[in-house]
């Protein structure tokens, strides 16, 4: 059994050393990097190891990519400053989900918590306070800070034991008012079932729902309409198809897409004219457009010869030539530029 300790790096109380029974110790990998997580705590996600057969070493390095991932500084998780989940664990609903990055990260630290009848892993008070210290901050600094939730669950996961933890949501949303909070979801149509605020719209909230190809677009926006929000959005990612989004971007129904291409072992490619297309519908319909990554497969001509290429042909039987690079290394240029747009926040 391994017991730990934290430790401070730089200012910041960053490391996590582990003791093993009758002496000896390992230091966390990962606070010797000036990278690691920029000063956030990192003991919250291990305070109960759950995989006695893991070695600890392999543990400490699961974990830290585990919470690299859903730690939005570090993450790269470009539009959110913060990533909070109340709980980890889900049901795969639609094509988006095949190759959920979440799952496969719980599966790395040894916990099955994927599917209807599998637990849910909550967490403690330290997890829940976490938020508070950003509240704090965001006010100390002037700033407000976007707060992503949720990287390993749904919020509005139609699941009865998820009550009382979407009600502690809900509370501590309430008391911090200088953070924007993103619920994105891909059940909007349980929203108005479990949210307290459908009709009257808190100021530091946005709503946003998941649309990775046409069918899926139709069904979850209609549904993310019958509520009421300051602000919502739409996460095209993976983006697996073309999408007409002129519908709801011609009246600001939405009022900022996020677009992105697929990144893990399986990913599945994104074709470049169906983010041009996102694009331009929104450049047309004056909405923000923030093209978040191309994941594993990016356009051939925009980086170093890679080893692994496919054709590609849109639905007008464009081809295009796509790379398989590393995440970092395919980026997220889109015909030579970033787009970095985001909504214009209530507060
Ligand atoms: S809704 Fe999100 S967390 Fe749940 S299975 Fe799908 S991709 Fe994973």
């Amino acid at each position: 059994m391994l017991s730990q300790q934290s430790t401070t790096v730089s200012g910041f109380e960053t490391a996590v050393l582990y003791k093993e029974p009758g002496g000896g110790g390992l230091e966390c990998a990962g606070a010797a990097a000036s990278s690691c997580f920029d000063g956030v705590r990192c003991s919250w996600l291990i305070d109960k190891p759950q995989s006695p057969i893991m070695r600890p070493r392999k543990l400490l390095r699961a974990l830290h990519e585990a919470r690299r991932a859903v730690m939005a500084k570090d993450s790269g998780i470009e539009w959110t400053h913060h990533t909070f989940n109340p709980w980890w664990g889900c049901v795969k609903l639609s094509p988006a989900c095949a190759h959920c990055y979440a799952e496969t990260w719980a599966h790395r630290v040894g916990m099955d918590l994927w599917g209807g009848d599998a637990p849910r892993r909550f967490f403690s008070e330290h997890h829940w306070r976490e938020p508070l210290k950003w509240n704090a901050e965001s006010e100390r600094l002037g700033e407000r800070a976007r707060v992503f939730c949720a990287s390993m669950a749904d919020v509005f996961e139609p699941r009865i034991d998820l009550d009382p933890w979407r009600e502690k949501l809900w509370g501590l949303i309430e008391t911090t008012p200088h953070l924007d909070w993103l619920l994105l979801t891909k059940r909007p149509g349980h929203i108005k079932n479990v949210y307290p605020w459908a009709h009257a719209p808190r100021d530091n909230v946005w709503l946003g729902t998941t649309a990775e190809n046409q069918r899926w677009a139709n069904r979850r926006i209609e549904r993310l309409l019958s509520v009421d929000a300051h602000v919502r959005f739409l996460s095209c990612e993976p983006l697996l198809s073309a999408i007409d989004l002129t519908p709801w971007l011609k009246n600001q129904q939405i009022n900022w897409i996020i677009a992105g291409g697929e990144s893990g072992r399986e990913a599945r490619p994104t074709h470049p004219n169906w983010i041009r297309a996102l694009r331009d519908q929104c450049e047309r319909h004056n909405v923000p457009f923030h093209f978040k990554q191309w994941g594993h497969w990016s356009p051939e001509a925009q980086g170093e010869p890679a080893k692994k290429i496919i054709e590609l042909h849109d639905e007008a039987g464009r081809l295009e030539r796509l790379s398989w690079r590393p995440k970092r290394t395919s980026g997220r240029l889109l015909d030579g530029r970033t787009y970095d747009g985001y909504p214009r926040a209530p507060l």
